[in-house]
C-alpha cells in the first residue's frame, strides 16, 4: 500500500471515541488563568494591571524577543491577579488571572489584518498569537519566516493526530474544511515558492481523508497522503519522511530540506484570524479517559481550568487515578484540575485508579524491542546505562555517542518494553543532564 518503507511502527490502541462528535462550545468560565509562557521561547510580558477591565481578544501581554508570542484575553472581565504560576515542567512564570463577566464581549479594536504580501501574512500570524497547536508551541510566525528565502517548496500539513484518544484535529478537518482551504489559498497567493501542500493523515481517519480529498479535488498542488495508523506518524521527522521521503539531518530543521510542517488546526486558526481579526483565544479540547462520564470535544477559552472543562463535559464517574494534559504517550500529568488549558492543550484525559497503576519494572532481558521500535533507531538501553555511571565524563561520553538529543520522547521504547522499564523517563533525565553539560560548555567558551 505504501510506496516506500515508512518510519514509526508501533501499534497502540487508538481509542478515538470522540471522532464522530462535533465540538461543543462551553459557556464563559468563571475565570481564566493565562500563563505568560504558552509557547517555546521567551515568556510574554503582561501589559495589564490588577483592576483593568478587558474584553475578549484584547492583548494582555506583549512578546519579548524574536521567538515569543503575544497573549490575548480569552474572556471579557476584570484582571483580578498577576501571580506566579508553576508550570508542569517545574519552571515558574507570571500569569494573569481574569474574572469573567460572563458576557464574552469582543474587544472593539479587532479588525481583520490587511494581508497583501508574504511579509504582511507573517506579521498577521505574529499578531494572532498563533503557535504550533499540535503541542510543540513554536511561534508560527517564526516558522513561516523560512518562506521568505524562497527555498521552501513544500508545506507538510500535520493531520496525523497519532496519540490515542485525541480527536480535536480530526474535528478541525471535518468541521473547518473551508478555513483549511482558505489558508492553503493564502500560501498559494503569497508564498509562490511552495509548489506542494501535503496533508499527512493516519488511515484511521477515513472521513477526514475523504473530506480533504473532496475539498482539494480541483487543486493539483495538494496531496492527501494516507499514513499507516502506527505511532508516531505525527512526529515531525517521521511525518516529513513518510510524506515526502526527505530525511532531516541531525541538528537541522524541515526548512533545511525545503519543507515546513504546520499542524492542521494551526492552519485553520491562521485563516480564521485573517478573516475575522480574532486572535487565538480558544481551543478545541478532547475530554476522554476511563474516568470521564461522557467523552466530548469541547471548545473552551484558553486559561479555563481543567476542572471547569471536565465539569462541562459531564464530570467524572470514578475517583481519578491520573489526569493527563495531552495524550497518553507524550502528555504531562496534571498536578491538579485547577491547572488551566493553554494554547497547546489538545486534550484532557482522566483515568480511573486501575488504569493509572504503575507497572512494576524488572531487569532488562536484552530483547532489543526498544531499539527496533524507535522511529529514529536510537538506543534507549544505552541512555539508561549512561545514567548508572558515577563519572559524569563517562555518562556524557555515552550520551554524546548515542545522540541523546535526537530523542523526541515519543515513548515507543517504554511502551514496547516487556520489562516495563521507565525508558522514556530515563531519556528525559539524560537529555536534561546533557543539556546542562552543553550549557556549561557554551558558558566556558564565552568567558
Ligand atoms: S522516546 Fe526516544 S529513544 Fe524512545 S522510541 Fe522515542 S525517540 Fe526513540
Ligand atoms: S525493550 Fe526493555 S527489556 Fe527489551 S532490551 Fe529494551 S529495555 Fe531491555
Amino acid at each position: 500500500m505504501f510506496s516506500f518503507k515508512f518510519l514509526g511502527k508501533t501499534h497502540i490502541p487508538h481509542h478515538k471515541n470522540t471522532a464522530d462528535m462535533p465540538a461543543v462550545r462551553m459557556p464563559s468560565p468563571k475565570e481564566v488563568l493565562l500563563p505568560m509562557a504558552q509557547h517555546i521561547g521567551a515568556p510574554a510580558t503582561p501589559i495589564v494591571k490588577i483592576g483593568d477591565e478587558v474584553k475578549l481578544g484584547q492583548r494582555i501581554a506583549d512578546p519579548t524577543g524574536f521567538v515569543s508570542s503575544p497573549i490575548y484575553a480569552s474572556v471579557s472581565g476584570k484582571v483580578s491577579k498577576i501571580e506566579e504560576y508553576l508550570r508542569p515542567d517545574g519552571s515558574k512564570v507570571q500569569a494573569v488571572r481574569i474574572v469573567s463577566d460572563g458576557q464574552m464581549q469582543a474587544f472593539e479594536g479587532l479588525t481583520p489584518p490587511t494581508v497583501d504580501s508574504l511579509d504582511a501574512l507573517i506579521e498577521a500570524v505574529k499578531e494572532s498569537g498563533l503557535v504550533g497547536l499540535g503541542g510543540a508551541g513554536f511561534p508560527t510566525a517564526v516558522k513561516l519566516g523560512a518562506l521568505k528565502g524562497g527555498k521552501v517548496d513544500k508545506i507538510v500539513v500535520n493531520g496525523a493526530e497519532c496519540e490515542p484518544f485525541i480527536t480535536s484535529d480530526t474535528r478541525t478537518m471535518l468541521d473547518n474544511i473551508d478555513l483549511i482551504r482558505e489558508a492553503v489559498a493564502l500560501f498559494e497567493r503569497f508564498a509562490p515558492s511552495v509548489k506542494q501542500f501535503i496533508f499527512g493523515v493516519e488511515a484511521n481517519k477515513p472521513s477526514a481523508i475523504a473530506k480533504l480529498k473532496e475539498a482539494f479535488a480541483q487543486n493539483d498542488k495538494v496531496v492527501v497522503k494516507k499514513l499507516p495508523a502506527r505511532y508516531p506518524q505525527g512526529a515531525e521527522k517521521v511525518l516529513v519522511y513518510n510524506t515526502t521521503g526527505l530525511v532531516i539531518p541531525e541538528g537541522k530543521l524541515p526548512a533545511d530540506v525545503g519543507a515546513i510542517v504546520i499542524n492542521v488546526t494551526t492552519l485553520a486558526v491562521l485563516a480564521s484570524y485573517v478573516k475575522t481579526g480574532m486572535p487565538l483565544v480558544e481551543r478545541t479540547v478532547t475530554v476522554d479517559g476511563s474516568a470521564v462520564k461522557s467523552p466530548k470535544n469541547v471548545i473552551a477559552p484558553i486559561g479555563t481550568s481543567l476542572a471547569e472543562i471536565v465539569e462541562f463535559a459531564g464530570g467524572y464517574v470514578e475517583p481519578i487515578g491520573k489526569a493527563l494534559v495531552g495524550g497518553p504517550m507524550m502528555g504531562k500529568c496534571a498536578a491538579s484540575l485547577d491547572e488551566p488549558i493553554t494554547k497547546t492543550t489538545g486534550s484532557i484525559l482522566l483515568f480511573n485508579v486501575k488504569d493509572s497503576e504503575e507497572k512494576q519494572s524488572s531487569n532488562c532481558i536484552h530483547c532489543g524491542r526498544c531499539v527496533t521500535s524507535c522511529p529514529l533507531a536510537l538506543n534507549p538501553v544505552e541512555y539508561s546505562r549512561a545514567l548508572d555511571y558515577d563519572s559524569r565524563e563517562e555518562r556524557i561520553a555515552i550520551l554524546k555517542r548515542e545522540k541523546i538529543m535526537l530523542c523526541m520522547e515519543c515513548g515507543c521504547c517504554s511502551y514496547v518494553c516487556p520489562a516495563k522499564r521507565p525508558l522514556v523517563q530515563n531519556n528525559v533525565l539524560a537529555k536534561a543532564q546533557y543539556r546542562a553539560y552543553l550549557a556549561e560548555q557554551k558558558a566556558k567558551e564565552q568567558k
